[in-house]
């Protein structure tokens, strides 16, 4: 009998580098955090109101977090496989504030 393969299903958290890269972030919204990307082991950065939106979307759906770097983030991307989820309002605001300092 052959295994069934299963995908595992995650909430992924695409994140913006802390170090040089084409997707170093920019803007870091203040009180950010710097996590590792789980699939490449690179440091990103993660705003509060994205942490706070992804730890919804796992209470929500039951599923886990992945933290990934926007690099690693791409194949999930292009695959079309997933759905992308919309700013929230925090995040909005998050990033008005940023941009206006
Ligand atoms: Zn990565």
């Amino acid at each position: 009998m052959e295994l069934e393969s299963k995908e595992t299903d995650y909430v992924i958290h695409a994140c913006g580098t802390v170090d040089a890269g084409t997707f170093q972030a920019e803007h870091v919204v203040s009180g950010s955090v710097v996590l590792r990307c789980q699939q490449c082991g690179t440091r990103v950065w993660a705003s509060p109101a994205s942490c706070a939106s992804v730890a919804a979307e796992c209470d929500r759906t039951g599923l886990q977090r992945k933290v990934i770097c926007f690099s690693c983030a791409l194949p999930y991307l292009r695959s079309g496989k997933n759905q992308t989820m919309p700013p929230t309002a925090g995040q909005l605001a998050e990033i008005r504030t940023e941009l206006s300092k």
